[in-house]
């Protein structure tokens, strides 16, 4: 689908609850996805984007930055902590903190660059045993301990169970957000964005709905 229906996508789940679509960043996630797809999408403008491995990303991404200005990298899939420096020099935003080994490694490293990327943690809303994420129950405490470790925390992540409806781990997301005074909320997918729209969501990860199947391996 053209960026440009996306985007009236957008536009529209904004309008309809009241919100300004400048308060939704779109990131279009190009996992898997060939590189002539990716380049299509710079071509047409897009510039902020989303990889799941830090291995994947070094591949694709110096030869892309260096032809385009302002591509700015979100990290969406699980970080090891020994891929913090590649992770680091590539990616702006990390949107899978989850555990406070990496937490601390994390801050460290970000000490020793004096810069830090922009952080969601990442939430297990579903309690999904093989998935990634603090559970809710330990969402406020993780937080503060990020926090005492002089991590900025700009907000939450989830990824929905495949068979449960999006919108109440989207607004059990927002709500933990809201009562830990955290303002981003990285939610909704190809499938929901829209209704992620709705319940507050502040980045969207939108990977087939931009451009179509993955089909490369890694
Ligand atoms: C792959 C992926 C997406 C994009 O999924 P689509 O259904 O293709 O939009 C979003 N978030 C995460 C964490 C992903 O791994």
């Amino acid at each position: 689908m053209p960026l440009a229906d996306i985007h009236s996508r957008i536009n529209n789940a904004c309008q309809k609850v009241g919100r300004s679509p400048q308060e939704v960043k779109l990131i279009a996630v190009s996992k898997m996805q060939p590189d002539t797809r990716v380049e299509m999408a710079l071509n047409e403008g897009q510039r902020i984007f989303g990889e799941n491995k830090v291995q994947e990303a070094q591949g694709k991404w110096p030869g892309f930055k260096a032809r385009f200005e302002g591509v700015e990298l979100h990290l969406i899939g699980p970080l090891q902590s020994n891929k913090i420096k590649p992770a680091l020099d590539l990616f702006d935003a990390i949107h899978t903190l989850d555990r406070e080994k990496l937490a601390r490694k994390l801050a460290s490293e970000v000490q020793a660059r004096g810069f830090c990327p922009e952080l969601f943690i990442q939430v297990n809303t579903g309690e999904e045993p093989q998935k990634a994420g603090v559970s809710p129950s330990e969402v406020d405490h993780f937080i503060k301990q990020c926090l005492g470790l002089d991590l900025k925390i700009n907000g939450l992540m989830c990824i929905p169970p495949v068979d449960e409806e999006p919108s109440l781990h989207f607004a059990l997301l927002a709500k933990m957000a809201k009562r830990n005074g955290l303002k981003g909320l990285s939610m909704g997918m190809s499938s929901d964005f829209e209704s992620a729209i709705a319940l507050g969501a502040t980045h969207i990860r939108v990977g087939s709905a931009i451009f179509g199947e993955r089909v490369k391996a890694g």
